[in-house]
């Protein structure tokens, strides 16, 4: 029988640098897929239809909650954000591992449904940087930095319930420790 592929979620202050890891990771293991979510929120420069996010409209949003056609979805600093159900489940079944970066709120309704996952909080390294860094990112408006920032503080008290923890300081060490994680997980008895 073949075994199923692991679920990975990572979680984290917008500006902790998930999407930077899970970018090094997939390039580094061609064999780790990631889930695409669907967003109502308006694509950012350079962001692509599909490949990032699928940017839809609230109707078509709510058609598919609807449809129970999302593993998890929650509305997050003021946008809808959801993770498509069939092609998670797929390549699950299918024996591939797979990324899912998605918020704290959709996380813990992963752990109810899937609690063989694990679940991965990336950290920055202080409160001060993680300002610079989205701050650097030059993609948010006033209204929407004091949303990111001011939630990160409520975001990180949920760290606990999460499997492990990652500082992202330097990013190729996170990655590596990320990478590390997923080999111990796949090495655990009780997943043979
Ligand atoms: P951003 O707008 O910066 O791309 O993402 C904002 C937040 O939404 C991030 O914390 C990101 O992890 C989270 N997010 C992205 N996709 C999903 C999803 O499908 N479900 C949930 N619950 N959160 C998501």
């Amino acid at each position: 029988m073949q075994n199923k592929g692991l679920l990975i979620v990572i979680s984290g202050p917008s500006g902790a640098g998930k999407g930077t890891i899970c970018k090094a990771l997939l390039e580094k293991n061609k064999d780790i897929k990631i889930s695409v979510s669907c967003t109502t929120r308006m694509p950012r420069d350079g962001e692509i239809d599909g490949v990032n996010y699928y940017f839809i409209n609230k109707e078509k949003f709510a058609e598919m909650i609807e449809k129970n056609d999302f593993l998890e979805y929650a509305t997050v600093y003021g946008n809808y954000y959801g993770t498509p159900r069939s092609y998670v489940e797929e390549e699950i079944n299918k024996g591939n591992d797979i990324i899912l970066e998605i918020d704290i709120q959709g996380a813990l309704m992963v752990k109810e449904r899937y609690p063989e996952g694990v679940f991965i909080f990336i950290l920055p390294p202080s409160m001060e940087e993680l300002k610079n860094r989205i701050i650097k990112r030059g993609s948010e408006t006033e209204e929407s930095f004091n949303k990111r920032f001011s939630a990160a503080y409520d975001e990180i008290k949920y760290m606990s319930k999460y499997d492990y923890a990652v500082v992202n300081d330097v990013v190729e060490d996170a990655v590596r420790k990320v990478e590390s994680i997923i080999v111990a997980e796949k090495c655990r008895c009780n997943r043979m």
